[in-house]
């Protein structure tokens, strides 16, 4: 196919608001790739042309597209950059000067495009911001006024084209095995693999069967197992069964880490390489490890052996840099806790139980230098378990996170094998819910200035894959938090509801699901208002939750995927638990 042809199915996607004509486009669009161009299809429609988790970065700066867009169109690139200001889309800048007498007709395959991008990502070195802007100007003299729309976007690592993964997952599995009835092995395949590319080629290939061999390898995250909640130890034990391991909960980041020889890789827990950020841990890693094979689950933090102090997330949060990190590293060096392990020595250990899991991972540590073996103990009661909490919130720690001695290691789960406890004041909703931002409403008097009054929010239902609002936030915002949100949302607003949003609110604007923000609030409350937990089958029925007196806490846009905000069922979870505090 074509890359004017793709782009043309791109338009498509980005102009539909309803998911089930996403899903019908791409499997349509599937059905129609030679089986070799469906993987790297997958990649473009994510910005890149590598899973996610390689370390191979399309995302230009929005300075050196715009030199390419200058060079391409015979434009000045002041130009170009200050229409970029006035449409906050350097992708429709570059459509609204295509010319269209540079494009010959001789019409670039998909797959030359791939690759030409695939060299963009791999120039690095001296002179190598020149060659990147040529080849991409180049590469716009090519293609029609639809596509440099989209070239753009894709070198610029945003495609705006409001696709998930498991819309994704849906549309290849109604194009590749008929229906949808077998995506669940699809879905443990990308739980396992981290790599829609990988799991489209193979099942292309070798069909389904093939997709299953597929399993967990060192050097390809796996999806990190989450936790649920619960409010008091009671629970836990009503919930959990008779006895139960615990350990503490660190306040740092997720790291996986991977081993493969000396080789070391590691990854965020919404998959980001983040192995050149921390490189204690890779001579942690080498040192300590002493299987030749593993992958570890792990919470990085700066912490002082000496005084048992944790430092609290903020500071660590200094470490996820990308300059200056040599020099940061011996100023807040960072321990890892390890938790888990996955993999040891050639063999997946997703499918052994905790306690077994648990000794491997004492067996396969040496010392406590970098790596430390999280401490666990097995609690018999909700006294002993009240007594770890306690201690844990005296060391200055968030809490404990407890699990069912047996349980399997369920990639991407979010389930009660895992459960955090976490400090509470009584009877008050005291955890915070990441919310996506899905649009503005308009508002008069004091805040015109930032042209809206509130903004509409919502969670992420992962049964429908789609954003369900929870509340709309206007007087919890100040000023700098407006300014702040009007910054991150510039070029994000749509003319049409988002594809994969359900409301039964219309705001003014509607906003691309795309930011993260953290809020607060004093109450879940039910609401007939939200699609947050209503019945979406068939319409948006019922009664939906609602947030009472939310407020900003930070934004998460950093280390959050829209996907990754609080889902549906976690606020369910929330709303049962309030006021059940001891
Ligand atoms: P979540 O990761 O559940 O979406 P979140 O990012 O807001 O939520 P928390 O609510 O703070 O994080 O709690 C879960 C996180 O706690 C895990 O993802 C992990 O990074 C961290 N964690 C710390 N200690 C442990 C531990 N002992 N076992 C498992 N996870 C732990």
């Amino acid at each position: 196919m074509t890359f004017n042809e793709l782009s043309v199915y791109f338009e498509k996607l980005e102009e539909t608001s309803s998911r089930l004509s996403l899903i019908d486009i791409i499997s349509d669009l599937f059905k129609k790739l030679q089986k070799d161009e469906v993987e790297k299809v997958i990649y473009l429609m994510q910005g890149r042309v590598a899973p996610f988790y390689a370390p191979i970065e399309l995302g230009m700066a929005d300075k050196m597209v715009a030199t390419s867009i200058a060079l391409a169109f015979s434009e000045k690139r002041e130009d170009v950059l200050s229409e970029d200001r006035k449409k906050g889309d350097l992708g429709l800048v570059a459509q609204s000067m295509y010319k269209k007498n540079l494009f010959q007709g001789n019409e670039i395959e998909i797959g030359d495009v791939f690759e030409k991008l695939l060299e963009i990502a791999q120039t690095s070195g001296e002179g190598s911001v020149e060659k990147k802007t040529t080849m991409l100007s180049e590469l716009l003299t090519t293609l029609d006024g639809n596509s440099v729309k989209h070239l753009v976007r894709i070198a610029l690592g945003n495609t705006r084209l409001g696709v998930g993964d498991p819309t994704v997952l849906d549309g290849l599995a109604t194009a590749i095995l008929g229906d949808k009835t077998q995506r669940k092995l699809l879905e443990k395949a990308y739980n396992e693999t981290s790599d829609l590319g990988l799991i489209a080629r193979t099942l292309v290939k070798g069909g389904l069967k093939e997709v299953e061999k597929l399993g967990v390898t060192v050097g390809r995250p796996i999806r990190s197992e989450l936790c649920e909640r619960l409010p008091n130890p009671q629970k836990v034990f009503e919930k959990m069964g008779e006895s139960i391991h615990s350990t503490y909960k660190y306040d740092g980041f997720r790291v996986q880490i991977h081993k493969n020889g000396d080789d070391i890789s590691m990854y965020s827990r919404n998959l980001e390489d983040m192995t050149h950020m921390f490189p204690e841990l890779i001579e942690g890693a080498r040192k300590q490890i002493k299987a030749r094979t593993a992958i570890l689950d792990t919470e990085a933090l700066a912490y002082q052996p000496e005084s048992e102090e944790f430092l609290p997330f903020q500071e660590t949060t200094k470490r996820r840099r990308k300059h200056n990190i040599d020099e940061v590293a011996l100023k807040l060096p960072l321990k890892a806790f390890v938790f888990d392990v996955l993999y040891a020595d050639g063999k997946s250990l997703i499918d052994t139980p905790l306690l077994e899991r648990r000794e491997i991972m004492k067996e396969l540590i040496e010392g406590e230098d970098i790596l430390i073996p999280s401490p666990g103990v097995i609690l018999q009661t909700p006294e002993e378990m009240q007594l770890m909490l306690d201690d844990a919130f005296s060391k200055g720690l968030e809490g404990i996170v407890v699990k069912k001695v047996d349980s399997l290691y369920e990639a991407g789960g979010r389930n009660f094998n895992w459960v955090k406890l976490k400090k509470h004041s009584s009877g008050e909703l005291n955890d915070t819910i990441d919310c996506v931002i899905l649009g503005y409403i308009l508002g008069r008097g004091k805040r015109t200035e930032f042209g809206a009054g509130a903004l509409l929010v919502g969670i992420y239902d992962k049964e429908s894959d789609a954003f369900v609002t929870v509340s709309k936030i206007g007087t919890g915002l100040t000023d700098e938090e407006w300014r702040s949100i009007k910054e991150k949302t510039r070029g994000h607003e749509m003319t049409h509801k988002p594809a994969r949003v359900i409301s039964n609110i219309v705001p003014s604007v509607w906003v691309r699901p795309e930011i993260v923000i953290e809020v607060l609030a004093d109450e879940i409350t039910r609401s007939p208002l939200h699609t947050a937990g209503m019945e979406i089958n068939n319409g948006s029925k019922g009664v939906g939750y609602a947030l009472r007196f939310p407020r900003l806490v930070r934004f998460r846009d950093a280390d959050k995927k829209p996907e990754d905000a609080t889902s549906v069922d976690e606020l369910k979870v929330m709303f049962e638990s309030q006021g059940k505090q001891s």
